[in-house]
Formats: C-alpha cells, structure tokens, sequence
C-alpha cells in the first residue's frame, strides 16, 4: 500500500479529519522503523514550519485515538511509534514488545512479539505494561565473518 494511501486510510479509521499537519506528522512517524521524540519529529519536518504546540497537539490527539501510542525507553524523553496497521483497539499499545538498541540507540515496536501475561500477587491490578528488551538490534549486528 503506497504510503500516501496508508495515511488517508489510517487517519480515516480513526476517524481524523486528514488535515496537512496530521498528514506530515503521521508520514514521519510511518517513515521510520524506530520509535521518535517530539524533538526528532520536529527534526523531520524541518523547514516546513509546524510550531511546537501544534506539534503537541497532534501527537495528542492522535496518541489518543489509537494511531500512535508511547514507547518507554529508560530515558526520560517520550517517544512515540505508529500502531500496527490492523490495530483499532486503544488497548493495543500494552501488547508488545519493545527493544532498546545499544548500539544506533533507537528503540524498535516489535509487534510480533507479545508481552507473556504476567500472574500478579494479592489485589495488585495493573493498568498497563511496558516490556523493553536492550541489546544489538539486527541492522547492528556484526556482519558474518567471511567464511575461510
Ligand atoms: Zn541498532
Ligand atoms: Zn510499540
């Protein structure tokens, strides 16, 4: 599905008007394969010229309508990724996996891998859950040595 496409239809189901910042912000955030900061966003878009509330405003609204949801990476800095393409639930986010690389330092929605239910004690209730992985992602990993 060409990007431009997977934009409208994205903002659609989640029933956003396709405004020209929408559209901008979520092509940046479905342009990369990791997790971005506001900071990075803004970096992205460059000279195009969106002022940093509309910015925040945004990323609000749409963290809030289920196309992007916050990725928790032992910094303090808060990123955010797209959600999966089939995902409608706002409860999706609590599902998956992510993964801190300690080498490119960028962290990775590993939608495939499912955060394992965990059996809580006594009237603990959780509300929501953040698994992150750190360790060498597979675009750093050394590269095979040659074999002899
Ligand atoms: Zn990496
Ligand atoms: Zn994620």
């Amino acid at each position: 599905m060409p990007l431009t496409t997977r934009i409208t239809e994205t903002l659609a189901q989640h029933g956003l008007r396709a405004t020209p910042i929408r559209r901008q912000v979520l092509q940046v955030l479905l342009s990369k394969p990791y997790a971005l900061s506001s900071n990075d966003i803004e970096q992205e878009l460059g000279s195009a010229g969106i002022d940093r509330i509309t910015l925040y405003r945004t990323l609000r609204t749409f963290e809030q309508q289920g196309v992007i949801h916050r990725v928790v990476d032992a910094t303090d800095i808060i990123h955010y990724a797209s959600c999966s393409v089939d995902c409608t639930e706002h409860a999706h986010h609590d599902n998956h996996v992510h993964f801190k690389c300690n080498a490119c330092q960028h962290t990775y929605c590993l939608n495939q891998v499912a955060i394992p239910p965990v059996v809580l004690p006594g009237r603990f209730q959780a509300q929501r859950s953040d698994l992150l992985l750190s360790g060498i992602c597979n675009k750093c990993q050394p590269s095979q040595p040659a074999a002899h």
